[in-house]
């Protein structure tokens, strides 16, 4: 028999999306639950993200009269999500079992005071599929006032966003330039922002908005939470998991745990040697997660058996790198960029290969492609001086004036023809004119006929709302033309443990380790390969949680 120092029902390593859930529902269940977390700050990559949920059906679709359905989310992710025989996350039980918990899983935080909401149109990443929706199928949080948090306000890891608004509303401002309703927003953020700083109130967005509303929920219903405590090792016992062993004041710290572990420990999107062998040709400077995401849980686990599966999947999201970008945690993302009117993306021999809208998964996982067979790491983002003019680009604002190492490092390649353009770039400037005149004469017909771009709902949501007839197409016409790198980031991986439809892992033989669960980017996910809209990383690690947590409460899921 194992000693402890001290015994919990339950402990979750990691305090990502689906730890608070777990810890709710526990709680719910009169269990106690204790929450071990490595870094100085609660809340994980989750904290940082959009904190949006893909929860098809859920209750605010309902509310507000957009039709969905079991069965339509289910025609839906059969159709997106490819029957492979290499995704053991994403059975069919799995994902039936997801979109059954889904709503449920709202449901029940939205009882325990968590306030939520949706997004009012953020299409689905495949909306022309059977089954997709074109009004979406998100749950965010509603803004939040971290000083609600009391003492836990400080230990909140902070939002990417440097303005608290409705997170559909922030994506709008962009277009200042463009439109009076994006200056309207703007105007009313901005002084909503100021209004809430003179009155000293903290507002948050996004997931922080999320992770502090749930911080505060899983709080106040005892639910306990240890920062600076990373779990160092799964303890067994004939071949279950009962406990951790973490850290206090720098000495090994063993806690039982009677009714189980649930991992919610982030993926490995920071750890190098686990890319060259699971990723190769990606990097962790290209990574906006949170410093945690290391990957030993996910080794952990596989030490005391555990199967790995799609170890090879993560969530891409294209990003430009100019100087000084390397100091920030968050890289300039430039998907609205080749995304909208008046820009492509061309590979290093100045072709355009794939629909520059569409999922950010599928966009990093086909520059990898690419690279297969023509230098694509990174690629070129190639657009005209209007692009430049009218939208934000690398989070400056619009306009040709940038700063000055823009030019001077090489970063911002920039030149009167095409031809001289492609010259400074290393590029075939035959081939990359070619590729710009074919790309305008697309434009003039309003067809992308090489790649479609612009003709599902989810590419002109991309772009710019009020660019007619095509919200994503725009000829490159008007010098000066410029360019610069686009690279295959990423938001996190997206492979790990096997779980069952109970979060339980698994061994390679199939069978269950008990008292081991796992949730979030540690497991395999239940969308495979795909990303079919926003939100499938928060909203599985949500459900998986919840769905983990009943099991090990008793209260077996249907
Ligand atoms: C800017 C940005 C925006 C994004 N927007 C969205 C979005 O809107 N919707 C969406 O679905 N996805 C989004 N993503 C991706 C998504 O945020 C992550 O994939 C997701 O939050 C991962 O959640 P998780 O619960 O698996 O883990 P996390 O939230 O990352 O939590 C894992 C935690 O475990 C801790 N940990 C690791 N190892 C240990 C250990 N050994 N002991 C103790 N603790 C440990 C880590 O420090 C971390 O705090 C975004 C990502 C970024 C960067």
């Amino acid at each position: 028999m194992s000693e402890f120092d001290e015994e919990r029902d339950f402990v979750v390593v990691g305090s990502g999306g689906g730890s608070m859930c777990a810890g709710l529902v526990l709680r719910a269940a009169g269990r106690d639950v204790l929450v071990l977390e490595k870094t100085d700050l609660l809340g994980g990559t989750t904290a940082r993200s959009g904190g949006v949920m893909w929860i098809p059906d859920n209750p605010f679709m309902r509310r507000d009269g957009v039709e969905d359905s079991f069965d339509k989310a289910s025609e839906y992710l059969d159709a997106v999500v490819d029957n492979r025989e290499d995704q053991p996350g994403a059975t069919p039980e799995r994902r039936a079992t997801y979109l059954r918990e889904g709503p449920k899983m709202i449901a029940f935080l939205l009882a325990q005071g968590v306030e939520l909401d949706r997004a009012s149109y953020w299409p689905d990443y495949y909306d022309e599929y059977p089954g997709g929706c074109e009004a979406g199928r998100t749950v965010v949080a509603k803004v939040f006032d971290t000083r609600e948090l009391g003492e836990w306000q400080s230990k909140l890891r902070p939002s990417f966003a440097p303005l608290a608004g409705r997170l559909e509303d922030l994506m709008k401002i962009g277009y200042f330039k463009r439109s009076w309703l994006s200056r309207w927003i703007m105007l009313k953020t901005g002084v909503a922002n100021v209004f809430a700083r003179l009155l000293g109130r903290r507002l948050v967005t996004a997931g922080a908005a999320l992770q502090g509303r749930m911080l505060l929920a899983a709080t106040r219903a005892g639910v306990e939470f240890r920062v600076e405590s990373p779990v160092r090792e799964l303890i067994t016992e004939d071949g279950a998991v009962t406990g951790v062993v973490t850290e206090r004041d720098g000495k090994p710290w063993r806690v039982g745990a009677r009714l189980g572990v649930l991992v919610n420990a982030g993926g490995f999107a920071h750890n190098q040697r686990m890319r060259d062998t699971y990723q190769p040709g990606t990097s962790v400077k290209w990574t906006n997660t949170v410093s945690g995401d290391t990957g030993e849980m996910i080794e952990e686990m596989q030490r005391c058996g555990a199967a790995l599966a799609q170890m090879d999947a993560f969530v891409g999201y294209q990003l430009t790198l100019p100087p000084g970008s390397e100091k920030h945690e968050v890289k300039p993302s430039i998907q609205r960029t080749t995304a909208g009117p008046h820009c492509i993306l061309v590979d290093q021999g100045g072709e355009r290969y794939m629909n520059e809208g569409g999922s950010y998964m599928a966009y990093c996982l086909g520059m990898l492609e690419r690279n297969k067979t023509v230098p694509a790491v990174p690629s070129w983002a190639v657009f005209d001086s209007r692009h430049l003019e009218k939208y934000m680009f690398a989070s400056t604002m619009p306009g040709r004036r940038k700063p000055a190492d823009w030019t001077s490092s090489g970063y911002l390649k920039a030149a009167d023809t095409i031809a001289a353009l492609a010259a400074q770039m290393g590029v075939d400037p035959a081939a990359l004119q070619r590729t710009v005149e074919r790309f305008n004469r697309f434009v003039a017909n309003n067809r992308d006929e090489d790649f479609q771009r612009g003709e599902r709902a989810y590419d002109r949501w991309l772009g710019d709302f009020t660019h007619k007839p095509s919200e994503t197409l725009g000829t490159i016409e008007q010098g000066p033309f410029y360019a610069a790198q686009v690279f295959p980031g990423d938001v996190g991986t997206y492979g790990g443990v096997v779980t069952d439809a109970q979060a339980r892992v698994l061994r390679g033989d199939g069978s269950v380790i008990p008292g081991l669960y796992a949730t979030g980017v540690s497991t395999a996910s239940v969308m495979g390969y795909k990303y079919p809209g926003a939100g499938c990383s928060v909203g599985p690690s949500f459900v998986w949680g919840y769905v983990a947590a009943q099991h090990a409460a008793g209260q077996k899921t249907a």
